[in-house]
C-alpha cells in the first residue's frame, strides 16, 4: 500500500536503527519527547522502543486532547446533557472518559440523549432533523479538529440553524510545549513534533523551541520508519551541536500549514486568556473560544454552563504522566484500580492515551 509499505520496509528500518545506534553517544543520555499520543501508540504498537539504544529514552508528551481535558469540563458537558431537551453529541473517544460523576456513556445509561458523531457536521445534521430539540456538540481537540468545528459553525450560520450549539474545548499545542519546556522538573534534549496538528499549523510555530531553548525538533509521521527517521534527524542535530526545525513528514505537512483551515479557525475562534489543562494547570492563551459573532451557536454564551472545578482523585498521577515526569506504569493505580475497563483517568481510555498504550501492548 502506497505510503505504508515503504514506511514499514524492514531493510530501511534496520538502516535507520543502525544509524540511531551510531549517532547515540554511549557517554550521554538522550531524552526525546514525542508530543503526540498517536506517536506514543505507534511506538508501542511497532515495538520501536526495543530497537533503540538504552540511553535513548522516549518521553510521552501531552498531545492527547482527551487526556488533557480537566474533569470539570466533562462535568460541565454532562450538565448540559442532563437537560431533557438536549441531544448531546461527541466523538466516540469521549464516551468513556470519566468526569467526577461518570462518563457520557454512563449519562446515556441514566437516560440522557447522548449520541456519538464522526464529525461536527453529523451533529449539525441531527439538529436539522430535530428542530424541536437543542443539539450540543462537545468540541474537543487541538488544531487538528478545530477547523472542522469552525467550518461547521460557518455552515450553521449560513443555514440559520438555530438549535445547534458548540461547547468548545479546543486547545492549542504550542503553549503546552512551552509549559513543558518551562517546567523545572523536566529536562528534554529534543522533540518528535506532532504530525496531525502540523498539517494545519505547519512548522513555523515550532521555531521558538530552537530559538529560545536550543532544542531540536523533527515533525514526524506515524509509521515506524517515520518515527525512526525523525530520531535520526534530531540525534544528528545533537551530534552537530545545532538546533533547527525539520519536517520529516513533508509528504503531508506543508511548512506554512493549511492556510484555508487557519483562516476558518481565525474567523470563528479567538484565544482564551487562560484555560485549565489536566496535569499542567492553567496555561495562558492555550485554548480557543467562539467569537462574539458566532454567539448564537456558542453553548457557553447561550446555555447555562456551570464552570465546574474538580480535582483529580488523590492517588491518580495523570498529571505527572502527562508531563512526562512519570511513565504510565509508575502510577500507583496503573493496572490495579485503573484499567481500560475501569478507567480513573482519560489516559487509560483514549486511543491516544499513554496509559492505554502501555496497558494494551503490555509494556512495563
Ligand atoms: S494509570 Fe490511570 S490514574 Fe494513573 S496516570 Fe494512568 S490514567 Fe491516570
Amino acid at each position: 500500500m502506497l505510503f505504508v509499505d515503504e514506511f514499514r520496509n524492514p531493510e530501511l528500518i534496520q538502516r535507520a536503527v543502525d544509524e540511531i545506534h551510531a549517532l547515540a553517544d554511549p557517554k550521554r543520555e538522550y531524552r526525546v519527547m514525542e508530543v503526540c499520543g498517536g506517536h506514543t501508540h505507534a511506538i508501542f504498537r511497532f515495538g520501536l522502543k526495543g530497537l533503540l539504544p538504552p540511553n535513548v529514552e522516549l518521553i510521552h508528551g501531552p498531545g492527547c486532547p482527551v487526556c488533557v481535558l480537566p474533569m470539570g469540563r466533562i462535568d460541565d458537558g454532562l450538565e448540559l446533557a442532563g437537560d431533557p431537551n438536549v441531544i448531546f453529541t461527541a466523538f466516540g473517544d469521549m464516551m468513556r472518559v470519566p468526569g467526577s460523576k461518570g462518563s457520557p456513556l454512563e449519562s446515556k445509561a441514566r437516560g440522557a440523549d447522548v449520541r456519538i458523531v464522526y464529525s461536527p457536521l453529523d451533529a449539525l445534521k441531527i439538529a436539522q432533523q430535530n428542530p424541536d430539540r437543542q443539539v450540543v456538540f462537545f468540541a474537543i481537540g487541538f488544531e487538528t479538529t478545530a477547523p472542522s468545528t469552525a467550518l461547521t459553525l460557518l455552515r450553521a450560520r449560513g443555514l440559520s440553524v438555530k438549535n445547534f450549539a458548540v461547547f468548545s474545548n479546543h486547545v492549542t499545542i504550542i503553549p503546552a510545549i512551552r509549559a513543558i519546556l518551562e517546567s523545572p522538573d523536566m529536562r528534554l534534549d529534543a522533540f518528535i513534533g506532532p504530525g496531525h496538528v502540523s498539517t494545519v499549523i505547519g512548522c513555523r510555530p515550532y521555531e521558538f523551541i530552537v530559538r529560545n531553548y536550543r532544542c531540536p525538533i523533527a515533525v514526524s509521521g506515524f509509521e515506524p520508519l517515520d518515527i525512526l527517521q525523525s530520531l535520526v534527524m534530531v540525534l544528528r542535530q545533537l551530534r552537530d551541536g545545532v538546533a533547527k526545525v525539520e519536517n520529516q513528514y513533508n509528504r503531508v505537512v506543508p511548512w506554512e500549514g493549511n492556510l484555508a483551515a487557519l483562516r476558518a479557525m481565525a474567523e470563528v475562534f479567538e484565544v482564551r486568556p487562560y484555560f485549565e489543562w489536566r496535569g499542567l494547570g492553567f496555561i495562558t492563551q492555550s485554548a480557543l473560544r467562539i467569537r462574539e459573532a458566532f454567539a448564537p451557536w456558542d453553548a457557553e454564551q447561550t446555555m447555562s454552563v456551570p464552570g465546574i472545578c474538580v480535582t483529580d482523585p488523590k492517588a491518580a498521577q495523570c498529571g505527572e504522566v502527562l508531563k512526562g515526569v512519570l511513565k504510565p506504569h509508575e502510577c500507583k493505580l496503573f493496572g490495579k484500580e485503573c484499567t481500560p475497563e475501569h478507567p480513573i483517568g482519560a489516559l487509560m481510555v483514549s486511543s491516544e492515551g499513554a496509559c492505554a498504550a502501555h496497558f494494551k501492548y503490555a509494556v512495563t
